[in-house]
């Protein structure tokens, strides 16, 4: 999948606003996985007349629409990420909050063997892993 935030929600008859159009291309520029506080801050840094509240709204229909994914890494903070950005899990540094992004070929199958296992064939899965950084000594 190549097509832009934009060009999806386009796609998926959203009526795209100027000020929608800054929270796609802010979304789609970051590689992180911003809570809609940053958000805020990135999209006025483009254009300063939205409001924190046309960012939720806008967010929650990008959600609804499945053109971003929402994930709460045990803060109670949601933070999104482009829905269709390679599949990838997540570990949580749970003293700085940082958010380390990876792929192990290992657990990818395991999860389709244990899927197998128990009678169905895997679709899709989450894996959030938390932890702290081992001290060297
Ligand atoms: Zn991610």
């Amino acid at each position: 999948m190549t097509d832009t935030i934009e060009a999806r929600c386009e796609a998926k008859g959203l009526r795209m606003t100027e000020q929608r159009r800054v929270i796609a291309q802010v979304l789609e520029s970051s590689s992180d996985h911003p809570d809609v506080e940053e958000l805020y801050a990135r999209a006025t840094a483009r254009d300063p007349r939205i409001s924190i509240a046309t960012v939720y709204r806008t967010v929650k229909l990008f959600e609804e629409s499945g053109i971003i994914d929402r994930l709460e890494f045990g803060d109670g903070r949601a933070r999104y990420e482009d829905a269709e950005r390679d599949h990838h899990d997540h570990l949580i540094d749970m003293n700085s909050g940082e958010v380390i992004e990876f792929v192990d070929p290992e657990i990818e199958a395991l999860q389709e063997k244990i899927a197998e296992k128990l009678g169905y064939r895997l679709k899709g899965h989450k894996l959030e892993l938390y932890g702290v950084p081992i001290k060297k000594r």
